[in-house]
């Protein structure tokens, strides 16, 4: 069985990023800026932003951190955002998710300018994902499909279960799958038979939130399968499947930790960059 390490891979594309930047710096004589608004005082979130951070330094993008307490007024935070897509030495904004219940997360995101959209959220660049078109794509699926293509060039034809439609992962991921010539399946909390679905497939995304739910008696022999779950139980940090068992009958498979997180950073700085050459273009 192949380890699918996203530490290692999630290193390169690190490396590869803080090369390119330096050279953009000396071109455009100023970095790409990332802005991460965090609102509120809730302990993941701001372990999140503090993460994206230090990695945005160490590639040497131009990183800023506002923070606004849990009762600001909503007002407050979309003006903000208003001079940030104003700003020409910011080229990427991020709301750090979740916000506090009186603020309207769909405002938010559609405030952000899609070209500084970096987390892929705006309905515009959503539409653009589904088109076809060149677009922001959300850092975790980005990272899965990354991962993915490291192992297996070629997608055409390939089965693949997506499981779980959110927009933050399992919708983004199918469409990148359709867009690779995959026969996509996405199943979700009513699929009537989701071991049956997965026992079709030659690729695997869970993105569910329920520990181990994938099962080894679940997986075609020679399947790839990439874990997006984070989940907090008794004996750590797990995945969405089963790793011990899994991995038996796997062809490839991402670890929890270190697998589809690391990427998930990596690609925002990716993403960070990529608006910061279009916005110069
Ligand atoms: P989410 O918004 O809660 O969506 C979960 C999805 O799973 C929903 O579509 C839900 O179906 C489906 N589901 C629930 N129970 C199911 C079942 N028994 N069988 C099949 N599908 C089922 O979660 P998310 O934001 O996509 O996150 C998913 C997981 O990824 C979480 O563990 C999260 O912590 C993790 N995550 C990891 C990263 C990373 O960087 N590694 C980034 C983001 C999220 P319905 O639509 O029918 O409700």
């Amino acid at each position: 069985m192949i380890l699918i390490d996203g530490k290692k891979i999630a290193a390169e594309i690190r490396e590869e990023l803080k090369k390119e930047v330096s050279q953009l710096k000396k071109k455009n004589n100023q970095a790409p800026g990332l802005t991460v608004i965090l609102i509120g005082d809730l302990a993941p979130s701001q372990i999140y932003v503090r993460m994206k951070e230090k990695a945005a330094n160490e590639v040497g993008l131009k990183s800023e951190i506002i923070k606004y307490p849990n009762d600001v007024e909503e007002k407050t935070v979309l003006d903000k955002i208003d001079e940030l897509n104003k700003d020409s030495l910011v080229s990427g904004i991020l709301v750090q998710l979740p916000l506090p219940k009186h603020i309207d997360k769909k405002k938010v995101i559609e405030k952000i300018s899609p070209s500084k959209d970096v987390d892929g959220f705006h309905p515009i660049n959503v539409g653009n994902l589904s088109s076809g078109y060149e677009s922001t794509v959300p850092c975790t699926p980005l990272g899965c499909y990354l991962l993915i293509k490291k192992y297996e060039k070629n997608l055409n034809g390939k089965k693949a279960v997506v499981i779980g439609r959110s927009n933050l992962n399992g919708k983004p991921m199918m469409q990148l799958l359709l867009k690779e010539n995959c026969t996509v399946t996405i199943t979700h909390s009513k699929t009537k038979d989701l071991k049956a679905e997965c026992l079709e497939a030659d690729i695997i995304v869970a993105a569910v939130g329920i520990p181990e739910l994938v099962k080894a008696d679940w997986i075609k022999k020679d399947a790839i399968v990439i874990d997006v779950g984070i989940n907090k139980t008794e004996k750590g940090i797990v995945g969405d499947v089963a790793f011990d068992e899994v991995s038996k009958i796997a062809k490839a498979l991402t670890p929890v930790p270190g697998g589809v997180g690391p990427m998930t950073i990596a690609c925002l700085l990716k993403n960070t960059v990529e608006c910061f050459k279009r916005l110069q273009n």
